[in-house]
């Protein structure tokens, strides 16, 4: 027989549960308790205690009339506060997070000219120290998370080998940042917290279960959300979608193996087919715009929808995940890409009598911001992490 849970860990257990509720919408206690299952003393007195802390605060205001409207609780905005740093190839943005995700100040800093990784380190740095002291104490924030493109060491915080990142090559960034800071600090490969912002505030918060492809000039980057949270794998290498091998005779890859989807759908490796087979196209707006009145252009989209889509289904056949959320530059006016794709998708998938699988494009370019960076520290303290509730 299962051994019941020690009472403490059950109320942590259920102060973690209401905090993550709250996180995201403002709620009643009433409703807590609805949707908790737990009684109202209870939530009362998980309620009360997360506001003495000065986590959550009451944010509706009674109807002094007759005195019943239910006054609704929030976070505490101004309690704590999250620092990402978002590495690109050629620049990096900093910034500042409150604990709803809502940036209250950034900085993008120019890397194109730095090569090497200790005087962008010194940057960084100094941005950070600037923003600290513009806006809080620092004893408020709940640390930094740095992304980098992957793959990355997320437990011994060095940045491998990404493309285009030389610079950054076997950088001990988390030990070298912690040389100046208190605060703790993680890295993680970007693309998780795209997927982690997608699934707080973004189209993933109505699915368990989804996965999200950014599809950049640099590259494909994926994170995959299985049961409300982040698939990393062991050490955090995992979600590689853009290495999945659509091709046994294909290109060599990178990676290692042959006929990778990055290697056949990224928008760089879409451009220079393009060329080898004599079409012009600037970038992929420019094949979108072209396709409205060239028939070529229109297969090149096709082209791209399939190859995603074969990637996709392997997939929806290995996890049986509920959506797809595209984003990056690929999504420029995505109209047919989409079309092309959920047909794909939906035609080919092993489910596909029983359901349907939803392609969604994002709201946000979330590789221009620092807070998918920062979401990653808000992930740890709102799973109990960072601090006991
Ligand atoms: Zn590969």
């Amino acid at each position: 027989m299962k051994k019941p849970k020690n009472a403490v860990y059950m109320k942590q257990d259920n102060r973690k549960h209401i905090l993550n509720i709250i996180h995201g919408k403002q709620i009643s206690r009433a409703d807590l308790a609805r949707q908790t299952g737990l009684t109202r003393a209870a939530i009362s007195g998980i309620v009360d205690d997360l506001i003495n802390q000065g986590i959550v605060i009451e944010t509706g205001v009674k109807d002094s009339a007759n005195g019943r409207k239910p006054v609704k609780l929030g976070l505490n905005v101004e309690y704590l506060y999250a620092l990402g740093v978002n590495i690109r190839y050629d620049r990096c943005i900093v910034g500042l997070s409150d604990i709803n995700g809502s940036i209250i100040e950034e900085d993008v800093l120019d890397f194109s000219e730095i090569k090497n990784s200790d005087e962008g380190i010194r940057l960084i740095a100094a941005s950070l120290r600037h923003i600290i002291e513009n806006n809080i104490n620092a004893q408020l924030i709940l640390g930094l998370g740095i992304s980098s493109p992957g793959p990355v060491d997320i437990y011994s915080g060095v940045i491998l080998n990404p493309p285009k990142l030389e610079m950054w090559r076997g950088v001990h960034i988390v030990e070298k940042l912690k040389q100046e800071f208190d605060f703790p600090i993680f890295l993680d490969r970007d693309a998780v917290g795209a997927a982690l912002m997608e699934k707080i505030y973004g189209k993933g918060r109505k699915y368990r279960n989804f996965i999200q492809i950014e599809i950049t000039n640099n590259g494909i980057g994926c994170g995959i959300v299985i049961n409300n949270k982040i698939y990393r794998g062991v050490d955090g290498l995992g979600g590689e979608f853009g290495h999945m091998s659509i091709d046994f005779n294909g290109k060599k890859c990178r990676c290692g193996n042959v006929g990778c989807i990055e290697g056949l759908a990224s928008i760089e490796a879409v451009m220079k087919n393009l060329e080898e087979t004599g079409l012009k196209a600037d970038n992929w707006p420019d094949v979108v715009i072209k396709s409205k009145d060239d028939e070529v252009f229109v297969e090149v989209i096709r082209q791209e929808a399939r190859y995603l889509g074969l990637g996709i289904v392997n997939v929806m056949n290995l996890f049986e995940l509920e959506a797809v959320i595209l984003s990056g530059e690929v999504v420029f006016e995505p109209y047919l890409l989409i079309t092309e794709l959920r047909q794909f998708i939906n035609q080919r998938s092993i489910t596909r009598d029983m359901k349907t699988i939803d392609v969604l494009v994002s709201e946000k370019d979330y590789n221009l911001h620092s807070v998918p960076s920062a979401t990653t520290v808000l992930e740890k303290f709102f799973s109990g992490k960072l601090m006991e509730f």
